[in-house]
């Protein structure tokens, strides 16, 4: 649909205040000037053209020197349930996918968005962990697809109501830039989006989990647990294999302090490997002492993913309501989720499409996996 090189700097990744020291100097800034421009890109403005309440000069100069977004929307596809998928390019040939979700009646509309290009932690049932990592998405990248997602719902009166961090990456591993996105997305002058109506998914980050528990963004969370039997679970899921889950447990125990909220105990159901009477009993061990709620999900098939040489596969109705019993039997609150867009690979664990050709597509080595709380995104080690 567009071209993905931008020369010039985007601005959706600015929050107010670096709005301000942009625009300082420029012709006809003034104070209130940076705010005007944050609400206008939060509304879905495409070009400075379209920003009548600046004087025309501010608007020439903005046009020369600025681009409103980074990316650009290189794909759409649609499910026949209404969960849209678009594939964003990134600066480099990157590019990452991101899916707006519609509630059974339509009158939820929820963006599950990406924040890194790849996963480095290679979750061996998930289409994106099989696909390598190639780089951290920016701030800016992580706004942007919101604004596309709403541009999709904007001409029907309709807005987003609801965030997922759920899409492509393990968010807590680009704490940085997604803490500086959501600040954006939340700031009542612009989005306005709550904080309480964003749900973050981590594959488990001992460290991320503390970080956020002490420096926010104080959102709902969700850990993608797939079992809590420990060994199984590093073989399932090897990325995550540093942090011991009685760690992770530790760490949500003093998230769930700060917020206060329920924690949500997400499992991948993969046929005949997770739903043992083990994998109950380990999770209500797990749970104990927490308030969570544990979320089934019944694993959308992608091609070519094994485990011991076998094909995964989607466990049959009565498997999954067996290990709903079992879980409930033991004092769990239990929900399922059939994953909306399967049609379009835009279900939980089916995003990943190869970049495009260019820089970024060749650094797709697996990095390192210590995390860096260091504010500078583009640096740290994944
Ligand atoms: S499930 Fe999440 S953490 Fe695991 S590989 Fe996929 S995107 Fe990464």
């Amino acid at each position: 649909m567009g071209e993905t090189q931008h020369i010039r700097p985007a601005l959706s990744g600015m929050n107010i205040q670096e709005l301000e020291r942009t625009l300082a100097g420029l012709p006809g800034d003034a104070p209130y000037r940076a705010g005007q421009i944050f609400s206008r890109i939060s509304r879905g403005a495409r070009s400075f053209a379209e920003m009548t309440n600046l004087p025309g000069p501010l608007r020439e100069t903005l046009a020369e020197r600025f681009s409103i977004r980074g990316s650009t929307t290189l794909e759409k596809q649609e499910d026949r349930d209404g969960t849209v998928k678009l594939r964003m390019g990134l600066a480099g040939g990157a590019s990452v996918e991101t899916v707006l979700l519609v509630s059974e009646p339509g009158d939820r509309l929820t963006a599950c968005l990406s924040t890194q290009a790849g996963c480095p932690l290679g979750c061996v049932f998930c289409k994106t962990g099989s696909i390598g990592f190639f780089r951290n998405l920016e701030t800016g990248e992580i706004v942007d697809q919101v604004l596309a997602l709403s541009d999709l719902v904007r001409d029907r009166g309709k807005r987003i109501s609801r965030m997922v961090i759920m899409g492509m990456g393990e968010p807590l591993l680009n704490l940085p830039a997604l803490r500086e996105a959501l600040d954006i997305l939340c700031d009542p002058r612009g989005f306005g989006f709550s904080k309480r109506k964003i749900t973050l998914s981590t594959s488990g980050v001992y460290r991320g989990i503390l970080d956020m528990a002490k420096n926010g963004p104080w959102t709902d969370l969700a850990l993608s647990i797939t079992t809590a039997r420990e060994e199984l679970r590093r073989r399932l899921m090897p990325g995550s294999a540093g942090d011991p889950l009685d760690r992770i447990k530790e760490a949500l125990e003093l998230y769930q302090k700060k917020i206060k909220r329920r924690i949500t105990l997400e499992a991948v159901l993969l046929g005949g490997i997770n739903t043992t009477g083990a994998d109950a009993q380990a999770l209500a061990d797990f749970a104990r002492g927490l308030s969570v709620v544990v979320n089934l999900i019944p694993w959308n098939p992608v091609e070519g993913l094994d485990f011991d040489k076998q094909a995964l596969r989607k466990p049959p109705p009565e498997e999954i309501a067996r290990f709903r019993r079992m879980l409930e039997s033991r004092g769990l609150g239990v929900s399922t989720r059939y994953r909306r867009g399967r049609s379009i690979c835009g279900a939980c664990g089916q995003l990943g499409t190869l970049p495009a050709q260019g820089e970024d597509a060749a650094v797709a080595a697996l990095p390192s996996l210590s995390y860096n709380s260091s504010t500078d995104s583009g640096s740290q080690p994944r």
